[in-house]
């Protein structure tokens, strides 16, 4: 196995390239960097001194895109093109976010189905891995816009909570950014780092990094022990941030001007919605606030501000008592409290989080920035800067195996520590299928073709099922050798099959970096070619649903209904045979809406049947 910091991560020792360390926030994004010769980490600011970059893309009708500050005013004008809160959609299914749906003001697909979400722009459709990247490539931009040298490489941060999905959705958007994401870290570890904590490996420690940003709260609680962190327990509120305080103002205003809504005056919406958080920032440090608005006077003392958020800031508190009792821990267990998000500055939340932790906060670091500060002191050690730390053992490209249309489903991403593991469950495509392949591949591109293959088994002896039944549990296991062992179990029948292989043999350094350098150079083909695969593939599914729904209930659906379906079948199996992921898509949305119906009248009729089967019983 490779050692961090020396070929693989660096490339070449003689020109360390810079590595950036990015906070891809939900509300703000951000890069920070080292200095070269303080040492220190710094944010990279553009020359309006702001080092934040809002996460939000406006994309116009001429199909320009515009990120970050340019883009935000266009929440307001433009909501239906201006995506927010992209972060929030990563890694997730349409099931997933359905119960928060109108919290978003634009247009995301409702496939009814387990597959990711799309977000509809005009008719085009985007991933949110495609967004994020929009973010990431402005981020990249700053970068070397500022250090006047190309960036290719950066650690970013995502939430403690976020899953092996999320993380890859996260690893795939840089890749299309055109940044090779050497690690994905966690949001508290970069805060622990930014406070220097963890980079002695003799330190045992255990912290609380409380973060409260503009939507999100989280709590997590660490553990660090000679150089690693360990994720305790986390708890949150993944709809709970600075933006309720802001409403709090505006609707204690509203009610001073006995005002009921402002739904249909936008601007003047707007006008109290920034009048209410500069209040707040305000209040930081004074005691009143005073501004006028439409002609009136408007104040609020620092008094009555913290009577209406106490609410807010209890809710906090209750999800830290959760994590505190998740962790097994008691409060006098905890050595040290991180203050991240710039809701944190709101003095009320500093003391409430001190009372409870029965200690003084650390807020010394900027908590706008401390996240992607830390990320830029992880990605110091990585490139080798940081002799103090340990070099870990890591996979130096990705493991995974190959998925329906020839893809690769990652499941131990390159830069994992050794020994690890890792797996995920499987079923089979056709009915009664008694067998099931595994083929193992290494590298970074999304259609195995171009990765290296490893070794393939068949797990054989299936009892016939209908297809999507079985379960078959696949295990990936890399011991401190660097020996990989694959492992495919069905689960309700607990046949089990294995291979063993070593993944590095006969492979260069050289040939390492230049699988690296390859997997950047085709990211936008590589991730077009996994969407139109993902897209054919869910609708190759779709039709033969839908094929064996018509011909076992035919009698339920008029004639009309029969033609119209047929010919919303046809029309996609046509977009299926001229490979256009987008009218793929658009065909499958349509075909789903006019069949939703039918499913539900179906459902309709075998409860009223196993209601009169009831009766009979009686
Ligand atoms: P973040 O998502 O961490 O960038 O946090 C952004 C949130 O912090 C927004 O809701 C801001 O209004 C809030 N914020 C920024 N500065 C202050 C301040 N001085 N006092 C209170 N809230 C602030």
């Amino acid at each position: 196995m490779a050692k961090i910091g020396i070929n693989i991560a660096t490339g070449s020792l003689q020109q360390p390239e810079m590595i950036v360390g990015i906070d891809l926030g939900t509300t703000n994004s951000l890069v920070a960097i080292i200095h070269p010769e303080t040492k220190m980490p710094i944010a990279l600011k553009e020359f309006d001194g702001s080092s934040i970059v809002p996460s939000v893309v406006h994309f116009d009708a001429f199909g320009n895109v515009e990120v970050g500050a340019a883009a935000k005013p266009f929440l307001e004008t433009d909501p239906a093109n201006t995506i927010f809160s992209a972060k929030r959609l990563m890694g997730k299914s349409y099931k997933d976010i359905q119960t928060h749906q109108d919290f978003f003001a634009y247009k995301i697909i409702d496939d009814n189905n387990d597959s990711l979400v799309k977000v509809q722009v005009g008719d085009q459709f985007y991933s949110p891995i495609e967004l994020s990247a929009h973010i990431l490539t402005a981020l990249k931009n700053r970068a070397e816009h500022i250090l006047k040298t190309p960036v290719s490489k950066a650690v970013i941060t995502v939430p403690a909570y976020f899953n092996d999905t999320q993380r890859q959705a996260t690893r795939d958007a840089g890749k299309l950014a055109g940044l090779d994401v050497l690690r994905i870290i966690n949001e508290p570890t970069a805060a622990s780092l930014a406070y220097g904590l963890g980079l002695d490996p003799s330190e045992e420690k255990t912290i609380a990094v409380y973060d409260l940003g503009g939507g999100t709260f989280d709590i997590s609680i660490l553990k660090i022990s000679g150089g690693v962190f360990e994720v305790l327990s986390t708890n949150g509120d993944t709809y709970l941030g600075g933006d309720d305080l802001d409403r709090a103002i505006i609707e204690y205003w509203m009610g001073l001007m006995k005002i009921d809504s402002l739904e249909d005056q936008k601007i003047l919406k707007q006008q109290l919605r920034l009048a209410a958080e500069e209040a707040k920032i305000t209040l930081s440090n004074a005691a009143n606030f005073e501004t006028n608005f439409a002609g009136e006077t408007l104040t609020i003392t620092k008094e009555i501000f913290e009577s209406l958020i106490t609410g807010i800031i209890d809710k906090t508190m209750g999800c830290c008592a959760k994590a505190m009792k998740d962790a097994g821990l008691k409060v006098a267990d905890i050595n040290t409290v991180l203050m991240v998000g710039g809701s944190t500055r709101v003095p009320l939340v500093k003391n409430t989080v001190s009372k409870y932790f029965n200690q003084a906060v650390n807020d010394t670091v900027n908590p706008d920035e401390v996240v992607a500060l830390g990320a830029a002191v992880q990605a110091d050690i990585l490139a080798g800067n940081n002799q103090s730390m340990l070099l870990l053992d890591i996979t130096p490209l990705s493991l995974g195996i190959e998925t329906m249309g020839g893809l690769m489903d990652v499941l131990l991403p390159r830069n994992s520590k050794i020994p690890t593991q890792a797996g995920r469950q499987y079923t089979t495509q056709k009915d009664g299928q008694s067998g099931i392949q595994i083929a193992i591949y290494q590298g970074e591109r999304d259609l195995v073709k171009d990765n290296r293959k490893l070794g393939e088994f068949t797990l054989s002896g299936i009892p016939s099922m209908p297809a999507g039944l079985p379960k078959v549990d696949v295990q990936f296991l890399i011991n401190a050798d660097g020996i990989l062992q694959v492992r495919a179990k069905e689960l309700r029948t607990g046949l089990t099959q294995s291979i063993e292989i070593k993944p590095q043999y006969g492979l260069t350094d050289q040939e390492v970096e230049q699988r690296l350098m390859d997997s950047i150079t085709y990211a936008k083909e590589d991730i077009a070619t996994r969407a139109l695969v993902e897209a054919k593939t869910e609708a190759e599914q779709i039709l033969s649903v839908t094929e064996k729904f018509m011909s076992k209930n035919m009698a339920l659906l008029s004639k009309a209904e029969l033609m119209q379906t047929a010919e919303a079948m046809q029309a996609l199996q046509l977009a299926i045979t001229m490979e256009d992921k987008n009218l793929i898509q658009g065909k499958t949305e349509a075909l789903n809406e006019l069949t939703r119906p039918f499913a539900e009248r179906v459902m309709d009729q075998a409860i009223s049947g196993a209601l009169k089967g009831k009766g009979i019983m009686d």
